[in-house]
């Protein structure tokens, strides 16, 4: 068995697609549930703080992390057919568009919606990974993980996980005090379609509707509108899309011609690439860091950048939305680091 191996000094340039100059003070890649363990009780006997990262495509890195960053490559999965639902485990390390591809060839469905989203299985329950109509919560049916207030491996429902809109418990009560270490899925046995985005539908025109056929569109729009992290690095939306109440939709409605609007359990989601658009951010550029050209969601390092000077930019655009349309955004990925 290999050993648990802890380097010092780690460039994390590498670890994020943002590409944003960091580094870790301590730093491991971990493999096995056992190198977690012994790399978790090395970092509370040294009192360091933790940083978990899969693959780095939703965080945004500032200076150096004064602690331990474990970067989780566990891998494998476990498949068990049943008459409407197969069970699907999948360790946390494992690529996620990978996932998707390998669970179309088992003739498995309902992630085609999900295809070329960077990262890992484990970080999808972080944000509740979500695009074209379909969220992770609609196939999650638990989550195991190394809690670091019991101090052991537990299960976590899909209910316990609070899944939201691009959000749940990791981003509030458990936030850096869990590590997930496997998902556990439950995919359909039967397609079942879902066709609601306008840019999808247009995409399928003509011919049967089959989930290769969803994927194969989902990826070529994407590839078409999405910079690619390694060309162009970014973090994909840098924003949520906001939620407003009935009153402040029709107000802006009124003064906005054309604002989208979409029911959201908890009021009306307007798109922020809307607002970013209208408000003239599209393709700007501040020093080594812009507003992507085809996608206003998209924060851009052109190189050079880092995290204070893409910060800037942010709450800019930040302020500049708050003063035009009075609506907040936030930010989707998470910041670490001083
Ligand atoms: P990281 O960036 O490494 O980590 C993200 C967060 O999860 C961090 O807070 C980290 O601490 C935590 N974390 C990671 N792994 C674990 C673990 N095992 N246990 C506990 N905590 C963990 N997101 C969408 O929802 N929909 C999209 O369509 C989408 N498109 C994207 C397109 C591009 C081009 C890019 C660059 C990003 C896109 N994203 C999208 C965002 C991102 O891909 C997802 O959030 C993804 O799930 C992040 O996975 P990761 O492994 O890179 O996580
Ligand atoms: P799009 O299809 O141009 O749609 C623009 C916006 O309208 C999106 O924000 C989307 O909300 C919303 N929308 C469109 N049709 C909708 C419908 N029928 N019901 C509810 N909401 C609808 O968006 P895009 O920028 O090209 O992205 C396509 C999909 O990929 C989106 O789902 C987006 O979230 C996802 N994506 C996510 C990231 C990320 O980093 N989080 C990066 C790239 C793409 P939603 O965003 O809520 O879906």
């Amino acid at each position: 068995m290999n050993t648990l191996s802890i380097g010092e000094n780690i460039d994390l340039q590498p670890f994020n697609t943002l590409a944003l100059p960091a580094r870790a003070r301590y730093f491991a890649a971990i493999d096995t549930t056992d190198h977690l363990t012994e790399a978790l009780n090395w970092a509370q006997t040294k009192k360091l703080p933790l940083l978990v990262i899969g693959g780095g495509s939703n965080i945004i890195l500032r200076g150096t992390w004064p602690g331990l960053v474990l970067q989780i490559a566990l891998q494998g999965k476990k498949m068990q057919r049943g008459n409407e639902h197969a069970s699907v485990t999948v360790a946390a390390g494992e690529n996620w568009h990978a996932l998707v591809q390998w669970s179309l060839h088992e003739q498995l469905f309902g992630l085609e919606n999900l295809t070329l989203i960077p990262g890992t299985a484990g970080a999808a329950p972080i944000q509740n990974i979500g695009a074209y109509g379909v969220e992770l919560s609609q196939f999650l049916h638990a989550v195991r993980g190394y809690s670091l207030d019991e101090k052991s491996i537990i299960e976590l429902s899909a209910e316990d996980c609070r899944l939201g809109y691009r959000d749940s418990i990791f981003k509030h009560a458990l936030r850096d005090r869990f590590v997930i270490t496997e998902v556990v899925l439950a995919l359909r046995t039967q397609f079942a379609p879902v066709v609601s985005y306008p840019a999808l539908r247009e995409k399928l025109q003509g011919g049967a509707v089959t989930a290769q056929r969803i994927e194969q569109a989902v990826r070529a729009i994407r590839q078409s509108k999405l910079p690619n992290p390694a060309q162009l690095p970014n973090a994909g939306s840098f924003f949520k899309n906001p939620v407003v109440t009935a009153a402040h939709y029709a107000e802006l409605a009124a003064r906005h011609i054309g604002l989208p609007q979409f029911q959201a359990p908890n009021g009306i989601k307007v798109p922020a690439a809307w607002l970013l658009d209208r408000a003239g951010w599209k393709g700007q550029r501040r020093g080594h860091v812009g507003v992507h050209a085809e996608q206003a969601l998209v924060l851009i390092n052109y190189g050079g950048g880092d995290a204070d000077e893409l910060l800037e930019l942010a709450q800019a655009i930040q302020a500049d939305v708050q003063h035009r349309f009075g609506v907040t955004l936030e930010l989707e990925p998470n910041v670490y680091g001083n």
